[in-house]
C-alpha cells in the first residue's frame, strides 16, 4: 500500500514544480534600505524601485562619506558651534569653565575673522590655517563652511 501511494503522489509534486508554483511560494517581503519601507512584491522578480521613496537602490544601504560620523547623522550648525566654543575655550586657556563674556568675545572675534576672510575670497585652506595659528583649533572645511554660512 505505501508504494502505490508514493507513485500517485510523486507526479503531482513534479507538475507543481514545473508550473513554477514553488517559485511563487517563496515571495519575500522586501525592505527598503533607504527609507525603511517594507512591502510585499507582486512578482518573484526583484522590484525595480521602492514603492514608497521610488529609489532604484532600495536593496543597497546608503554609502556614508568618510568625513561624516559613522552613524551618518549630519552635523548641525549648532553642534559645530558648541564644539568650536569648547575648542576655542581650551585653546585660550579657559578650560571647561562656564562660558563667560571674554570667551564669547573671542568666539565672536574668530567668527568675524572667518566671515571677513570668506568675504575677501580667501580659500577654506587659508581660513583653516589662520584659525589653527591664532586659536589653536583645527577645523575642517565642513566645519568652517557651517560657521561662516
Ligand atoms: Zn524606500
Amino acid at each position: 500500500m505505501p508504494l502505490s501511494n508514493n507513485l500517485r503522489v510523486a507526479p503531482v509534486i513534479k507538475r507543481v514544480l514545473v508550473q513554477g508554483r514553488g517559485e511563487q511560494a517563496v515571495l519575500h517581503q522586501h525592505t527598503c534600505l533607504r527609507c525603511g519601507n517594507t512591502w510585499w512584491p507582486r512578482r518573484p522578480s526583484k522590484p525595480l524601485r521602492c514603492p514608497n521613496c521610488k529609489t532604484p537602490y532600495w536593496d543597497r544601504p546608503r554609502r556614508v562619506k568618510a568625513s561624516r560620523p559613522v552613524d551618518g547623522t549630519p552635523l548641525t550648525r549648532e553642534d559645530l558651534k558648541d564644539s568650536l566654543r569648547v575648542e576655542l575655550g581650551n585653546a585660550l586657556g579657559l578650560g571647561t569653565r562656564e562660558p563667560n563674556a571674554y570667551e564669547d568675545r573671542s568666539l565672536a572675534k574668530a567668527l568675524a575673522v572667518l566671515r571677513a576672510m570668506k568675504a575677501a575670497g580667501r580659500t577654506w585652506q587659508e581660513m583653516a590655517e589662520r584659525v589653527e595659528r591664532e586659536f589653536g583649533s583645527t577645523l575642517d572645511k565642513d566645519q568652517l563652511k557651517a560657521l561662516v554660512r
